[in-house]
């Protein structure tokens, strides 16, 4: 990948602590060249707390915009000119564009998700869905899926917490625990089923005690993960053999970065291209 700089290039980058991790610049930067893009995305660390000065720094440095990720995604909504509706109910932005001073907010987690889905299923809105988990990923989600005009259930092991994210959207989404026996109840109405748990993630150790619910979807229900690492979860891996067209969470991270850009740029990219170059680098760095 080749990324050719002039005195006019335009700087974007993702911030967040820790951040060296991030799969991003590799991902951004795959798709600037392939599309021939006049930016270049760089990796920036800013510690806890200190996203005002981070602010004001980028904007004097002329950045365009830059990508955010923990734990700044919900610091970052009250310094906003101004929010796209998801981020504002989400209360997290994952995107800032910079413009004339001004700071406009984000939130493609979401709409990342449902591209993907889309891809998946054929459509994207209708559905029974079933979420598990009720964290900052669930939230970006399930608001995007319920503002999609799918039902949402949120199964969460703290009940309290799918109870506030449900409240958010209380005509879409209802409320639930994450006990196998109610997992399989609502698992036989559902036509979408979402993982937004770590469990299954690489380097978590763990993972679902009991996945007997998947036995209770009704035939040709998707199966989701947003887990990307591994490539296939236990979960996924039992959905695939119960017959259930299934994805990992490879789309959403995509098609996010990809929405991200388009932001950015404020020119629609073409979809297969872009995703074939940010996989072609994924697979390099391996
Ligand atoms: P988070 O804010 O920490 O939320 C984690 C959620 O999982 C909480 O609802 C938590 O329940 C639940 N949970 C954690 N451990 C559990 C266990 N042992 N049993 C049952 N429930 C458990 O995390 P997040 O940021 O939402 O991320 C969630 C997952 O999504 C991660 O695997 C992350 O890598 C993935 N993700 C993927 C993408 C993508 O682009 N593909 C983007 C964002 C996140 P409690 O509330 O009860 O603690």
């Amino acid at each position: 990948m080749k990324v050719t700089l002039t005195n006019t290039t335009k700087k974007l980058c993702v911030i967040g602590d820790p951040v060296l991790h991030s799969k991003s610049p590799l991902i951004q930067n795959a798709m600037i060249s392939a599309f021939g893009l006049d930016y270049i995305y760089l990796c920036q660390p800013v510690p806890k707390g200190r996203v005002g000065e981070w602010l004001k720094a980028a904007s004097v440095a002329g950045y365009a915009g830059f990508n955010a990720t923990m734990p700044h995604k919900e610091e970052l909504v009250g310094w906003m000119d101004s929010l796209d509706p998801l981020a504002e109910k989400c209360g997290a932005v994952n995107t800032v564009c910079i413009k004339n001073g001004e700071y406009y907010g984000f939130n493609t987690d979401g709409p990342g998700f449902l591209r993907a889905l889309t891809e998946l299923t054929g459509e994207g809105w209708g559905k029974r869905v079933l979420l598990l988990g009720a964290g900052g990923a669930a939230k970006a989600v399930g608001l995007a899926l319920a503002n999609s005009n799918n039902l949402v259930t949120v199964c969460n092991r703290s009940v309290t917490k799918s109870e506030a994210l449900c409240d958010l959207d209380p005509d879409r989404m209802t409320p639930a625990g994450f006990s196998p026996g109610e997992l399989k109840r609502l698992a036989e109405e559902c036509d979408v089923l979402v993982n937004c748990t770590p469990l299954g993630m690489e380097g978590t150790g763990s993972e679902f005690e009991d996945l007997r619910f998947l036995e209770a979807l009704p035939a040709g229900a998707a199966v989701c993960d947003l887990i990307y690492a591994p490539a296939e979860t236990a979960l996924l891996r039992r959905a695939k053999e119960l017959g259930h067209p299934a994805m990992n969470g490879m789309g959403m991270l995509l098609h996010q970065a990809i929405l991200a850009l388009e932001h950015f740029t404020g020119r629609s990219l073409e979809v297969e291209k872009a995703k074939d170059a940010a996989l072609k680098a994924l697979g390099e760095n391996e």
